[in-house]
């Protein structure tokens, strides 16, 4: 197995030949691209990290989140059964930038059940 400075020196090797890396992954308005940089790539390839949250900035659950909810916050109320609530804030916007919906998305909210 190539180590870390292994991988980042063969890039950079195909970087100054003219190739380009960009990270391709699902966004809310379909597939998006992004630059990347060569030690995110090679965290990827050694401990299986996402390009796309290192794209988003994103953790995996949040990205998948984000995505589920299609942008917009999810409620953080309990149900019953003591789980998260699956509504969504009764006023929340879509948010296409995963950076600013994570920003919303740590100021909470309720949907109009929990009393959003
Ligand atoms: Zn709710």
């Amino acid at each position: 197995m190539l180590t870390r400075e292994q991988i980042i020196e063969a890039l950079t090797l195909a970087s100054d030949v003219g190739c380009h890396t960009r990270a391709g992954y699902a966004a809310l308005d379909g597939w998006v691209e992004s630059d990347v940089s060569f030690a995110d790539i090679a965290d990827c390839i050694l401990n299986g990290a996402s390009l796309a949250c290192r794209a988003t900035g994103l953790s995996m659950p949040e990205y998948e989140e984000w995505i589920a909810y299609s942008g917009r916050i999810r409620c953080c109320g309990t149900t019953r059964g003591k789980k998260r609530c699956k509504l969504t804030v009764a006023s929340s916007k879509r948010y296409v930038d995963p950076r600013a919906w994570l920003e919303a998305s740590k100021a909470g909210g309720y949907c109009e059940i929990h009393g959003g």
